[in-house]
């Protein structure tokens, strides 16, 4: 829909009716109603045009405006505009099936709308195939300090940033964190190996809980809305032996990662033996054009589930879950994806945006930058010595600094209180190399 620049009467009606999310409730600053967009440009209705550098929240993947997919979307509502999945339909079943093949061995999916929802189908499916193998007793979920995993109950309980659950009651139970591996900050004295101390931690909890309570363990392979947290390989690969050798679930939230995102199809393929046993997508599966979740997981662990007696279904249903619709515009996206080899072009142009932005390091409020493919984080300091955060207002005036010039960046969750001094770039993957300058030279 497209609106005139400014119009007043929009501004009353969207503070009279419409609920934000997340952003604090502000009566002087107008908000930013977008009204166009084309590649990795939008523009709002104050006239400006924005470089998007966060993707929207991390999902238009591949840019506005592509018509190729619009016009999957168009052909598939026409032709069969909805169906329930628990029949079966055409786009689904092509989805399902590239799904498996991306990942390179079998694997069976759930799909649902949203992130959130993908995670909490992960955890039921991973407590109800143990209850299934004659183990109900092992239902802990582990996830990480600084994780988000989504903001629906079971999910929030996966969540572990201190600010997001106030107000909204203890967390389920059978959910605990252990610490990120987070080298700039670490928990653990040996700072060097601290990655792996990290690893290891994962394994004494295991240990302290019984092995015979825990279901799974669910982890980014980087953490991203929590800070950019970008661990060597050997950490997945350690995490992964250890979930094997205690028949707990490895779930990787691949949310944010998934999709190319770090210059691999899945962030989880930058390391050695760390296929997961449950895998969970959305926002760039349909390149953001669509709703939709999906919860991938291996064959082996679905076979579990294909028995008769109505107690070994999993008694789970979604109306709108795997929309023929945004099953079409997913199959359409990754064929772009794949046809335009961009994945591959993620992994090379990081390099350069990677030593550009190091470059920022000799700043004094720059305590470090950390990056994988298009996803970068800044981590601001008032200290390089004490690592002190940049306060809140100073971290707020340098993303308004940005906006002012047309560039659009994020910075991490409450993860900790006094914590939000990571700034947050995840550009489309498609920005061309102009989009790219722009937003290094606004930046620095
Ligand atoms: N997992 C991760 C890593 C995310 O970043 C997000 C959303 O930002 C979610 C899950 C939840 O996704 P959604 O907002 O689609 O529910």
């Amino acid at each position: 829909m497209k609106v005139e620049a400014g119009t007043e009467d929009l501004v009353q009606k969207d503070r009279a009716h419409l609920w934000h999310s997340m952003a604090k409730y502000n009566e002087k600053a107008a908000p930013m109603i977008v009204s166009e967009g084309e590649g990795s440009w939008f523009t709002a209705t104050d006239g400006k045009k924005y470089l998007d550098g966060v993707s929207g929240l991390w999902c238009l993947n591949l840019g506005h405006g592509r018509q190729e997919i619009a016009q999957a979307a168009y052909d598939q509502l026409l032709n069969m505009s909805y169906s329930p999945l628990t029949m079966s339909h055409v786009p689904a079943i092509e989805l399902s099936t590239k799904i498996s093949e991306l990942l390179g061995e079998s694997y069976t999916t759930y799909f649902s709308n949203s992130g959130s929802e993908a995670n909490e189908v992960a955890f039921k499916i991973a407590r109800q195939y143990h209850a299934q193998n004659g183990k109900p007793e092992k239902y802990k979920i582990i996830s990480r300090y600084r994780a988000y995993h989504g903001s629906t109950l079971g999910a929030l309980s996966a969540t572990a940033q201190a600010n997001r659950k106030t107000k909204y009651g203890p967390s389920a139970p059978g959910f605990l964190h252990v610490p990120p591996p987070y080298s700039y900050r670490s928990s653990f004295a040996d700072r060097a190996n601290s990655d792996l101390a990290a690893a290891d931690y994962v394994e004494e909890v295991i240990n302290w809980e019984d092995p015979e309570t825990v279901a799974a363990f669910i982890l980014e392979p980087y953490i991203s809305g929590g800070g950019v947290i970008i661990p060597s390989p050997e950490y997945l690969t350690r995490v992964a032996e250890i979930c094997r050798k205690y028949d707990v679930l490895l779930i990787l939230d691949e949310v944010v990662s998934g999709f190319g995102r770090t210059g691999e199809m899945f962030g989880f393929m930058h390391s050695k033996d760390a296929q997961p046993d449950i895998i969970t997508m959305a926002k760039g599966l349909t390149s953001g054009y669509l709703p939709l979740g999906a919860t991938a997981v291996r064959s082996t662990i679905y076979e579990r589930f294909k028995k008769q007696e109505t107690k070994a279904h999993f008694r789970h249903i979604s109306t709108f879950g795997g929309h023929p619709a945004a099953c079409a515009v997913a199959l359409k996206s990754i064929e772009i994806l794949e046809r335009e080899r961009i994945v591959e072009r993620v992994a090379t142009v990081s390099q350069s945006i990677l030593s550009k932005l190091h470059q920022l390091n000799m700043l004094p409020q720059v305590g470090e930058v950390r990056g994988i493919g298009f996803l970068y984080g800044i981590e601001l300091v008032e200290d390089k010595e004490t690592k002190a955060p940049l306060s809140d207002e100073k971290v707020g005036a340098i993303l308004a600094a940005c906006k002012e010039k047309g560039l659009i960046i994020g910075r991490n969750g409450d993860t900790i209180p006094g914590y939000q001094n990571v700034l947050i770039i995840a550009p489309p993957l498609s920005s061309t190399e102009d989009d790219l300058h722009f937003l290094v030279r606004t930046i620095d």
